[in-house]
């Protein structure tokens, strides 16, 4: 594999992990303000992130290219409520869709059919993540903070399975 695209693959693994670390940060957050369930969906999430990050780590080996883990950031913590937070998780993840996206160009103007395939996967993957956060946002724009709708949200966003 070429040399650039092992290391933007590199780059990669290292932004789920800290997606993943992200959305750890966001769970601990929902515990501290007695919202269990979104924070269930966030503990998905970070495995999920993980999961992402696996992927690129087993396709690195797969093709004989060395992984080379790299730094992560410490994530924010200061967050203001529940719809701040998951707009920040739409914004992230359409920061992240940027990323996916110039790693599929990367691919494909070097002409990495494998590649090229193998992220297609990541393509489609963002579309559901974006949708995801989108969807949460829409129904937390419809009710108050503080109200008894959000517990009721909550009971919903804690069955989000593994
Ligand atoms: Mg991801």
């Amino acid at each position: 594999m070429d040399a650039k695209l092992i290391k933007a693959f590199n780059e990669q693994i290292k932004n789920e992990i800290f997606s993943a670390y992200m959305y750890l940060g966001m769970a601990a957050y929902f515990e501290t303000i007695n919202l269990p369930g979104f924070a269930k969906w966030m503990q998905v999430q970070t495995k999920e992130e993980l999961g992402h990050a696996m992927k690129m780590y087993s396709f690195l080996n797969d093709v004989g290219a060395a992984v080379e883990l790299h730094a992560i950031a410490k994530p924010a913590a200061d967050y203001k409520s529940a719809l701040d937070v998951m707009k920040k998780t739409l914004a992230h993840e359409k920061l992240v869709t940027a990323m996916i996206d110039n790693l599929y160009n990367l691919a494909q103007k070097l002409g990495d059919n494998a590649a090229t395939i193998f992220l297609q996967w990541f393509v489609t993957e963002q579309v559901e993540e974006e949708k995801s956060a989108s969807d949460v946002i829409a129904l937390l724009d419809r009710i108050k903070p503080d109200s008894a709708q959000i517990v009721m949200l909550d009971v919903q966003m804690g069955k989000r399975g593994q």
